[in-house]
């Protein structure tokens, strides 16, 4: 239903221009004729129609869970089907990763982990599997940066949170959904559990519908990748369509690293929700952002498509969000805020979508069918015996 609301929107909004693209004068935001944006609208509208033709809804989980994101395990697991998973390939791959054993339904990891409480993100949802869990061993990267490159280095298996097309990693979800996210000045211990997030966000999105929130674009965070400049730049310029500044991190040493700028204060993700777009960009890998954004009900412009996490792949662009090319031009981020601040009912129905889909599919339970499918599919590649390795410390 909601679709053909959207699709009579978009048709009447396309039939506001005449065959030559110039609007017709009963249309608001068609009043200018000289207007920069039109060309660009014309191909917004007509990309908004193409999406939401094409897109087929997940099926109504009645299983237990996640098949919206099973097919990311199939694609990244195919690598390994024909020779399976040899001890030589692990071998290969040992210093790319922590290394974990199941042995006899018991969790071993080797005694150090470089990030202790990443660590325990993951082994939270490792735990209540190893019961149902056969013999496997793996490496698990518990940094940001994707280990397997696609064209050189050794191609054995190595499970990363994130990754690009480049590399051949197996994505697992994040420690950050239970524990080890990113540490920041309002949330020093880290960033904390999806579940509890996922309720005080929505609430938060509750105390500022549609109608409420403020029509500008907004982005805090700090300068972990300067694709981010271009948002901030056009911010300082015009704080009426863009509130973007640079926060602190840890690396952060003198205004040089917030762009010339003093620090801005942090925000907290149910602060977002007072603004009607909000600005999602990678950093040093995927962003941990991204997910949290659509729990406002804001409609979420997501820049550069490259990276991503285990639940990218069944969010459609400009069904769920609004995709922006990498490194965008200040003038780009102008003409697409200035085509939605024009176009406020698609606005709101694809922020309505975001939110709907992050809500119904990315509960901390699917996080754990994926954990689940993942574990059990990699044990089915496991080509040979795997013994406990007396240097593992067992876990669990
Ligand atoms: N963050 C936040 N409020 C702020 C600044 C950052 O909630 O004012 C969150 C941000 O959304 C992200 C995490 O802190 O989930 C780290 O953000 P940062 O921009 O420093 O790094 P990123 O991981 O995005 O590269």
């Amino acid at each position: 239903m909601k679709i053909i609301i959207l699709l009579t929107l978009l048709i009447q909004g396309l039939l506001a221009l005449d065959s030559e693209g110039q609007c017709s004068a009963n249309r608001a935001e068609c009043t200018s004729k000289s207007s920069p944006y039109q060309k660009d609208a014309n191909s917004i509208l007509s990309q908004i129609k193409a999406a939401n033709k094409t897109y087929t809804p997940c099926p109504k989980e009645k299983d237990d869970g996640c098949s919206c994101h099973t097919s990311v395990i199939e694609r990244d697991l195919a690598p390994f089907n024909p020779t399976g998973i040899t001890k030589e390939a692990i071998e290969s791959v040992l210093s790319y990763g922590t290394k974990y054993q199941i042995v006899d339904h018991t969790l071993y990891r080797q005694k150090a982990c470089m990030f202790p409480s990443r660590c325990s993100g993951i082994e939270h949802f490792i735990k209540p599997l190893l019961k149902e869990l056969p013999n496997m061993e793996m490496v698990v990267n518990c940094r940001d940066w994707p280990q397997i490159m696609r064209d050189r280095g050794p191609k054995g298996p190595v499970l990363s949170f994130s990754k690009t097309a480049d590399y051949l990693d197996i994505m697992y979800p994040a420690w950050s959904f239970w524990e080890g996210g990113p540490a920041i000045a309002l949330h020093p211990t880290g960033i904390g559990r999806w579940d509890k997030y996922r309720n005080s966000i929505s609430m938060a999105g509750k105390k500022w519908p549609w109608e409420d929130k403020i029509g500008k674009g907004f982005f805090r965070g700090s300068r972990t990748s300067d694709e981010r400049d271009s948002l901030v730049l056009l911010s300082r310029k015009n704080l009426d369509l863009v509130d973007a500044q640079y926060t602190k991190n840890q690396a952060w040493k003198s205004p040089k690293d917030t762009l010339n700028a003093e620090p801005a204060s942090e925000v907290t993700f149910e602060d977002h929700c007072q603004y009607k777009y909000l600005f999602n960009f990678r950093g040093v890998a995927a962003s941990f952002r991204f997910k949290h954004l659509f729990l406002c009900k804001s409609l979420v412009f997501h820049v550069g498509s490259e990276w991503n996490e285990f639940f990218y792949f069944a969010m459609k662009p400009w069904v769920h969000y609004v995709p922006i090319k990498s490194y965008p031009t200040e003038q780009e981020l102008e003409s697409i805020l200035l085509f939605f601040k024009e176009h406020d009912d698609i606005a709101k129905e694809i922020a309505q979508n975001g939110y709907k889909f992050i809500w119904k599919h990315l509960k901390l339970s699917d996080v754990q069918c994926y954990w689940r499918k993942l574990l059990t599919d990699y044990g089915k590649l496991m080509r040979y015996d795997v013994e406990v390795d007396k240097n593992l410390k067992k876990i669990a």
